[in-house]
This record gives C-alpha cells, sequence and structure tokens, in this order.
C-alpha cells in the first residue's frame, strides 16, 4: 500500500495561493469545480464566470506551473475546465500530466473524490472546508464518510 500524502485545510482560494507561494517550486494545481471555485446552485452565466476568473487568478502566479480544473459533471460551456473527470480515478494521461515531474496539489472540497485522486496521484491535498450549514444533504454525507477514509490516506501537519 501506498503510504500517505499531505493534507492542509483552507478556506478560500486566496489560502490556496499562500499555500502555493510558500513553496520554492514551481507546482501544478488540480482544481475541483463544484463547490471549490463555484457554489453548487449557481447559473450557467456565474458558473462560468467564477470559474474562468478563478483559472485566470492561478494561472498567472509565477508559482503556478499550470492550472487544471477538473469536474466529475458536465462541461456547462467552460471551455477550460476537464468535464466528467471520473474522480477519483482519473488517470495522468487524462490530465496530460503523463510525463509531468512537477509537485501536484489537488484542492477539494469532497476526501472521497478530490482527496482520493490526490492520494492516487502522490500531491499534496487542500482539502477546502465549507460551511456545513449550507450544504446539500448528500454532499454533507460524503463529506462525514470522507473522513473516516481520510486518516487513512493523509498525513496533517501543524
Ligand atoms: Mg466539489
Amino acid at each position: 500500500m501506498l503510504g500517505r500524502v499531505p493534507i492542509h485545510d483552507v478556506r478560500s482560494l486566496t489560502e490556496v495561493v499562500a499555500f502555493v507561494e510558500s513553496s520554492d517550486s514551481e507546482q501544478v494545481i488540480i482544481c475541483d469545480v463544484d463547490n471549490t471555485l463555484a457554489p453548487q446552485g449557481a447559473s450557467l452565466p456565474e458558473f462560468g464566470r467564477l470559474v474562468n476568473a478563478a483559472i485566470d487568478r492561478l494561472d498567472e502566479n509565477q508559482h503556478v506551473a499550470r492550472v487544471i480544473a477538473l469536474t466529475n459533471g458536465p462541461q456547462r460551456d467552460v471551455e477550460r475546465m476537464v468535464s466528467r473527470g471520473n474522480k477519483p480515478w482519473t488517470s495522468r494521461r487524462r490530465l496530460g500530466l503523463a510525463g509531468n515531474v512537477a509537485p501536484i496539489v489537488v484542492v477539494g472540497d469532497q476526501l472521497l473524490t478530490d482527496g482520493v485522486l490526490a492520494w492516487r496521484l502522490r500531491a499534496t491535498f487542500l482539502h477546502l472546508v465549507i460551511d456545513d450549514e449550507t450544504e446539500e444533504p448528500r454532499q454533507a454525507t460524503m463529506r462525514r464518510l470522507g473522513r473516516i477514509v481520510g486518516g487513512m490516506l493523509f498525513s496533517r501537519k501543524e
């Protein structure tokens, strides 16, 4: 069995940027979309605006080698997004990372999809902690289940 990978909690894209900037080397960022870059219930235009703005913000950062916005959902008119991504089983090839040697950071709200993908790719996982109150029941259940496997896959440093 593969060893654990690092996990850090983040609460915003700003904290993601701060994390990436704290490293010396350029990193590949794989970013979940739903409930990470845009809220689940966003209208189509709002969704596109938020996702594109977030990709732009990360892309222009000198510490970022590449940004991959990855969703298991449909395309929804955002061309720069990898849709129906089959997380957590997405292949390096599908992500265009077959020959990649740069460190990878995966950002997302769900341990069972985003987190397990990070673990498979031997990446650092930035776990976006979101407000339980406004969460959909299905998402909340998945997140609770995620905590159970979390301890086996991730190591948390203070
Ligand atoms: Mg998500």
